[in-house]
């Protein structure tokens, strides 16, 4: 009988114990789950506040070309759209050198390599079609169009795509009742280099390497006059007006306009378009923007 009662007594116990056990273990799953902490053992009865898990802290970023853009929203060249980090101690050393200049143009000077001596540090092309052929982006010698065909009788030749083009817009300044025609297109580099020693580096003909002509996507228009308003004395012809304001509809842009030496490296050239295609063409004319040099530097994910 006593042995019995004993027993309960044992059981009673045990059964409490067992109800405050569960009571506590879902106590403090309830707050760990509640605080979404991880719950460490060896933490949690080393320290008597738990504590809340943390991401390791970031390593600082190093200011090289290999880490990542810093997130500070404060950085004025990182604010900038087309801010490249690659190049932040470029803006740096150039806007250091250019006070006056305001940040956007200091980072788009840069992305289009304004800050380099043009035709001194030129980078050699070596891509099948590039798009780019300035003072700072040079065709190797041995450069050749992929396809070129005649654009004329006289056998002028350019790429097929920058024919099609001409032609459509040959067609379209007909419809106007003005006419332009090709005065001069695709160049050899040794062509070029001919015309360069007769010009006697006069700054108007590019060095051989540096031209666009070199492309095959770049042609001179004949206006009736000559060379479609090659006299800066007179006022524009209706033909120059016409092809300065619709070019762009046929993937075509003036190259080098009027006020921008500073970015091209050439004077203006009414005369000179450029097949760059429809969609660059019609981005520049809606940004308002005049050179491609700025047009890719604002919009760097474009193959150059
Ligand atoms: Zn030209």
């Amino acid at each position: 009988m006593k042995n019995k009662k004993s027993r309960d007594k044992r059981r009673t116990s045990l059964f409490i114990f067992f109800c405050i056990f569960i009571f506590i273990a879902a106590g403090l799953f309830a707050y760990f789950a509640f605080k979404k902490i991880e719950f460490n053992p060896a933490e949690f009865f080393n320290n008597s506040s738990p504590q809340v898990t943390q991401r390791p802290e970031e390593p600082a970023a190093a200011d090289d070309e290999d880490a990542a853009p810093p997130q500070d929203e404060t950085d004025e060249y990182a604010a900038v759209p087309f801010y490249l980090h690659e190049k932040r101690s470029r803006y740096i050393s150039y806007h250091a050198m250019r006070p006056t200049l305001g940040i956007e143009t200091i980072v788009w000077h840069v992305n289009a390599d304004l800050h380099l001596t043009m035709f001194e540090d030129a980078k050699i092309l070596d891509d099948e079609n590039p798009l780019l052929v300035n003072p700072f982006n040079r065709l190797p010698e041995t450069y050749e169009p992929a396809e070129l065909v005649e654009v004329d009788s006289y056998g002028r030749l350019v790429t097929p795509e920058t024919r099609t083009a001409f032609f459509l817009l040959r067609d379209a300044i007909r419809l106007e009742g003005y006419d332009v025609s090709v005065q001069s297109a695709y160049r050899t580099y040794e062509y070029q280099a001919g015309l360069y020693e007769r010009s006697g580096g006069s700054g108007t003909v590019a060095p051989p390497g540096f031209s666009e002509h070199h492309t095959g996507r770049a042609v001179d228009l004949w206006g009736p006059g000559g060379l479609l308003d090659n006299d800066p004395g007179k006022p524009p012809s209706n033909e120059g007006i016409w092809v300065a304001n619709n070019c762009h509809r046929f993937g075509f842009i003036v190259r080098y306009p009027a006020g921008a030496d500073h970015i091209t490296g050439y004077p203006y050239e009414p005369w000179h378009i450029t097949y760059v295609g429809e969609e660059i063409s019609n981005a520049m004319h809606v940004q308002n923007i005049l050179t491609l040099e700025e047009f890719l530097a604002k919009n760097p994910g474009i193959k150059k």
